[in-house]
């Protein structure tokens, strides 16, 4: 049985693939809200230099931007205030949901809470040795090279990456696609992943 999209974490990324899929899906966020940034992103500065992604936001936010550069929305307009709009528009999100299993021969997820969901295509932005960690039989090179992922050791994304596609997984965001990318990007992904799947 399988169920539409599976959507792992409610920060940016995960929001963005969820507003912009065109099937269903559902969103499963561990903590107890959404936004990923314990902080409310204080101090933040989302650029907007792609224009889908800055149309997207004036949409959710219309009269909200303020000029900086091309256009960018400062922390205190704010990027919690984006979040929440994704929030209302998505619907499907359910909180305290940590994944916790994934068997990608199953396609299957299963959470803390005990709670196991059937998924067709599984988008995830939870930190890619996590995500690695989570998955039942990954090969041993695999995990070893996961295991070893660090701020400045990333030689073996593109390997982790073509195992992950090969089931079916896909993983974005700033520490799902582990790179050091910015709110903007967590949006492009979002917008590219459900793209890919649509
Ligand atoms: C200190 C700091 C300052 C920054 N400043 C800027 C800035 O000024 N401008 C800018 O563009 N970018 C900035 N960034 C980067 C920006 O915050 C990130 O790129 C963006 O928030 C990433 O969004 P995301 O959706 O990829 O990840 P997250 O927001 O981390 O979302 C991932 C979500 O997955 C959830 N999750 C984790 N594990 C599980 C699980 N097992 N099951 C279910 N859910 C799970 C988490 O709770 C979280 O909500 C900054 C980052 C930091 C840390």
């Amino acid at each position: 049985m399988s169920d539409g999209v599976i959507i792992l974490g409610a920060g940016l990324a995960g929001l963005s693939a969820a507003f912009q899929l065109r099937k269903g899906f559902e969103v499963f966020e561990a903590s107890d809200r959404a936004g990923g940034c314990p902080d409310n992103y204080a101090g933040q500065l989302l650029h907007l230099d792609d224009k889908a992604v800055k149309e997207m936001v004036e949409g959710l936010l219309p009269g909200n931007l303020r000029g900086h550069k091309a256009a960018a929305i400062y922390s205190e307009v704010g990027i919690q205030t984006l979040v929440d709009a994704l929030v209302q528009r998505v619907r499907a999100v359910s909180y305290g949901q940590r994944a916790v299993e994934i068997d990608p021969s199953r396609k299957t997820v299963v959470f803390g809470t005990g709670y196991t969901a059937w998924y067709d295509s599984l988008i995830s932005t939870i930190p890619l040795p996590e995500l690695v960690k989570i998955i039942k039989d990954v090969p041993g090179d695999i995990a070893d090279a996961a295991a070893k992922l660090g701020p400045h050791s990333k030689d073996a994304v593109p390997g982790i990456m073509d195992y992950l596609n090969s089931k079916g997984i896909i993983s974005i965001g700033r520490l799902g696609a582990w790179e050091d990318s910015g709110l903007e990007d967590a949006i492009m992904d979002g917008r590219n992943a459900a793209l890919a799947i649509s």
